[in-house]
């Protein structure tokens, strides 16, 4: 969704989410609020709240005012492993066909594995094997004798996939795109991805290195030597895994936001989910949600909100060392929130 001039006021949709959703939501919310940033908040609920409230993870007036605003900041949502409801986040991004993620993870504490982390993960959102064809084939006494799941990759989907990475590489100075996939096993799911996002880039390969790895090289790859790597574009469940993976690669998924986009919205989050583990301990780390809401800002073209943010994050744990539980350090959600709005008043 392109916005193109930055206004002054943007009415956006806010969820607070599952577990430790409502509390690095109110530390986002203050942080934002100290850079006057321009959205006005329209509140709904989704998963697990939504299930209480309207016995309906994914209630008609959430999506309607998302329907209306366009735009959404999300706390994590709670899935029932195995059964009960689907997820209402693979939902969202189905009903909004918000077909592109995009997740960018930077180093921004020193000091650990690796110093100089930049790269984009940008994920096919609404194909492959999360399409949900699954279903159990009873044998004997046994309901789930045998499972089966099928994946769907479109030409069409493929394409337009493609198409947003490479615009997005453009866009914002990549040099270098490795198309991450199976095609030598799975050899018609991800061999039309594969075979598809090639053809796309022969119009950019003047302006844009093109590689491609095997899913399981390329994990073990980052790991090893993860600078070589720019911007990664893979399938839905590879970009799940490998985002994780980059995640670790900068201290967690406490660092790591992502944002959903379509032609008709788009949904910003962490990557993380709702940590049930933590949640209503005032402990969580909101960076990841924070550094989401900046992605919101870039996309409405409030740069600069966008980049005070990050500055003020970068000093707070690279100067500062306020650090939450989950990178090392003792501090409460409330002790980060309030070090990086004091950095921001400096
Ligand atoms: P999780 O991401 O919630 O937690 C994994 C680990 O990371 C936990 O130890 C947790 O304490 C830690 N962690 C996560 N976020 C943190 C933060 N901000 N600060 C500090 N530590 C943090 O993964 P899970 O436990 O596998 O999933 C819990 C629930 O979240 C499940 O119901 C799952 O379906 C859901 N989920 C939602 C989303 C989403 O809303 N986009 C994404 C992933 C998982």
């Amino acid at each position: 969704m392109e916005v193109p001039h930055p206004q002054s006021h943007y009415p956006a949709t806010l969820i607070s989410g599952d577990g430790v959703g409502p509390e690095i939501v109110d530390a986002v919310l203050e942080v934002l609020d100290a850079v006057r940033a321009p959205f006005s908040w329209d509140r709904q609920v989704a998963g697990m709240a939504a299930m209480q409230a309207h016995r309906d993870p994914l209630p008609p007036v959430t999506l309607d005012s998302i329907r209306h605003t366009r735009l959404a900041l999300k706390g994590p949502l709670t899935t029932p492993v195995g059964g009960g409801y689907r997820s209402a986040n693979v939902a969202l991004r189905q009903t909004f066909d918000l077909y592109a993620n995009v997740r960018p993870s930077r180093t921004l504490i020193p000091g650990g594995r690796y110093e100089s982390i930049d790269l984009v993960l940008v994920r096919e959102n609404t194909e492959g094997f999360y399409v949900g064809f699954e279903h159990f084939v009873p044998i004997g006494g046994d309901p789930h004798a045998v499972a089966i799941g099928a994946g769907v990759n479109t030409r069409a989907g493929s394409r337009r996939i493609a198409e947003f990475a490479f615009n997005y590489a453009l866009r914002n100075g990549r040099r270098k795109i490795t198309i991450v996939h199976k095609a030598n096993i799975l050899k018609a799911l991800t061999g039309v991805f594969l075979e598809t996002v090639r053809e796309v880039g022969k119009a950019y390969e003047d302006r844009i290195e093109i590689e491609d790895r095997i899913v399981d090289a390329c994990a073990m790859q980052l790991v090893l030597n993860p600078g070589q790597f720019d911007l990664i574009l893979t399938t839905n469940m590879f970009g799940d895994i490998l985002s994780d993976e980059i995640a670790g690669l900068v201290g967690g998924l406490g660092m790591a936001p992502g944002a959903n986009i379509g032609r008709e919205a788009a949904i910003f989050e962490a990557v993380h989910g709702s940590a049930p583990d933590i949640a209503g301990k005032g402990i969580a780390n909101p960076v990841a949600l924070l550094l989401a809401a900046c992605m919101m800002l870039d996309h409405i073209d409030h740069h600069s909100s966008a980049r005070r943010i990050r500055v003020a994050v970068g000093k707070v744990l690279g100067e500062d060392k306020v650090w939450t539980r989950d990178l090392g350090g003792v501090a409460a959600t409330k002790d980060i929130t309030r070090a990086i709005v004091a950095r921001l008043r400096d």
